[in-house]
């Protein structure tokens, strides 16, 4: 009998995680990523245990893919640009192909960002994309959201609990949600700029009205993960992976966890997606 593989795409929590227990348990990994993910875009992380000083989000994906690399897992930095089932699983890059008797996706969720003039450059200084994580740092003040759907209503929902403020900005479309809260209002005018000096201080709308503001949360779709289970013919649900209790696909031996399943997106979640994912593949290499 041959050796059972592992791969896992994504060195995010979510794949790490994943890629530790499945390497713990004897089972060769290869990881394969193409960048930091969301925690590339992570200012300050406060919530996830076991850090008495604040950790910054790039420095907490090194520290993971050292301690993947430590434990032997292979870590393999490119692109998947394909998904193959036959009697493998095999992620395609541009530069090879590298085959599992189980594979996991750990992709993440790619946010979509509007070109906004001075939205990349106040990133973490009041352009937030996510409300769960920054509502806090907005208590009292005056936030708004970019983006037209249930996404973006939501993350204005998270915001109504600390903003003073919240306006759902929706970028020159009819809203595409339905609005029933009183705290919640809807402006179809287009953003043309986010302006401030240290940090966000106001935005000036396409008609050149200037409004104060505080915050600016991007919640433009979650889109992109799912692209790949499509691809193989995984069930999938808009933008998310469908998985059952135990983060197995409607593919056998075809894993998912962390952001691209939907749910809770958190590092905490994604930890914790990851081991069970990791827990159930091995299980299948084992009957196999
Ligand atoms: C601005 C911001 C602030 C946040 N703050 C917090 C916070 O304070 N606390 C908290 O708990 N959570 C926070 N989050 C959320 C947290 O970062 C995510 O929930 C978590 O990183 C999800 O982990 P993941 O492994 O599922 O996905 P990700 O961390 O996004 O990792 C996805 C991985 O997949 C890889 N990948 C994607 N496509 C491909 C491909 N085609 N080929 C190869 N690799 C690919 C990426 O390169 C990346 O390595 C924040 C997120 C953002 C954007």
């Amino acid at each position: 009998m041959s050796e059972k593989r592992a791969v896992v795409i994504g060195g995010g929590p979510a794949g790490v995680s994943a890629a530790i227990y499945l390497v713990r348990a004897n089972i060769p990994v290869t990881l394969v990523y193409r960048d930091m993910g969301a925690l590339g875009k992570t200012g300050a992380v406060d919530n996830y245990y076991g850090f008495a000083e604040t950790v910054r989000g790039p420095e907490l994906f090194e520290r993971g893919i050292s301690q993947a690399r430590r434990l032997g897992v292979n870590v393999v930095e490119a692109e998947v640009v394909g998904l193959r089932w036959d009697d493998h699983l095999t992620a395609l890059t541009k530069d090879g192909a590298y085959s599992g008797d189980v594979l996991v996706l750990a992709t993440g969720s790619a946010r979509i960002a509007p070109r906004i003039d001075g939205l990349k450059a106040y990133e973490g200084r009041g352009v937030s994309y996510c409300a769960v994580c920054d509502a806090f740092f907005y208590r009292g003040k005056d936030v708004s959201v970019l983006g037209n759907g249930i996404y973006a209503y939501h993350e204005a929902k998270e915001l109504t609990a600390t903003a003073r403020t919240v306006t759902i900005y929706t970028m020159g479309l009819p809203a595409a949600f339905e609005n029933s809260s009183d705290k919640i209002r809807v402006d179809s005018r287009k953003v043309a700029k986010i302006l401030g000096s240290e940090s966000v201080e106001r935005l000036e709308l396409e008609d050149g009205t200037i409004v104060p503001m505080d915050g600016v949360f991007v919640a433009v779709g979650v889109a992109g993960s799912a692209d790949f289970a499509r691809k193989i013919g995984a069930e999938v649900e808009g933008v998310r992976i469908v998985v059952d209790e135990n983060c197995a696909t409607t593919i056998p031996g075809l894993y998912a966890c962390g952001d691209c399943t939907g749910g809770m997106l958190q590092i905490a979640k994604a930890v914790y997606d990851g081991a069970k994912a990791a827990k159930h593949a091995i299980a299948y290499l084992r009957s196999l």
